[in-house]
């Protein structure tokens, strides 16, 4: 069984700017994406011994603050950054940012929809295990999965006729009804994308993954 501060590296995942458990590393790196892609704030600890912070270590924070030289600290042992699963955040900004959709990522700060467990530090952040699930890995999808019966008849229509010409040599090679067949294809398949287009400009690209589907069909017909 682990002990508070004395974490097995093998429990521990690097995180920018220090090391949390494993389960509070993968919703930190979640949420940081997050924050930094919706808001251009890219959370980090304050130091490296900020996020999980080693027995040792705490120790001497504990013994800065026993003296009245340092921050409050909690006794050595009881931190939950000896656990690995706190962050202290250097900046308002990032502060405000976890306050704001932490709990959507498990992590709790004074403010915040989830409690921190040392309500006194306005940067200090906990994570709560459980609140977060990560999402699966999404299976790779080709758009033809998404496509309509129209869309995909067209699709196997044209790439049929430039196989069969392929595998000969070339159009010049063969019975014209193959191209006019292509051309036909292709030309529904020109449809098929403005029908997408306008259905878009309801409903917006997003919906039935048109904007996949779109980017396909232009792709075959070399728009
Ligand atoms: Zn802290």
């Amino acid at each position: 069984m682990s002990e508070n501060g004395k974490l097995a590296a093998s429990e521990l995942s690097t995180i920018p700017g220090g090391r949390l458990r494993k389960d509070a590393a993968v919703a930190w790196l979640v949420m940081r994406h997050f924050i930094g892609t919706e808001k251009g704030v890219w959370v980090c600890p304050t130091s490296q011994r900020t996020s999980y912070r080693c027995f040792a270590d705490q120790q001497y924070f504990w013994n800065l603050y026993q003296c009245g030289q340092g921050a409050l600290a909690a006794r050595p042992g009881t931190s939950n950054h000896g656990w690995g699963i706190a962050v202290d955040l250097p900046s308002a900004a990032m502060q405000a940012a976890v306050r704001e959709c932490g709990h959507r990522f498990g992590w709790g700060i004074r403010g915040g929809q989830l409690p921190s467990d040392a309500p006194s530090e306005a940067w200090h952040a906990t994570f709560h295990p459980g609140v977060f699930v990560p999402p699966a890995h999404p299976k790779p999808t080709h758009p033809y999965q998404y496509m309509s019966d129209r869309e995909q008849a067209a699709r196997d229509a044209l790439v049929k006729e430039r196989r069969t010409a392929r595998r000969h040599g070339g159009w010049a090679e063969l019975d014209p009804s193959h191209r006019k067949r292509a051309a036909k294809a292709k030309n529904e398949l020109k449809h098929c994308a403005r029908d997408i287009a306008a259905a878009a400009k309801k409903s917006g690209w997003d919906e039935g993954h048109r904007k996949a589907r779109y980017d396909y069909i232009h792709k075959l017909i070399g728009a």
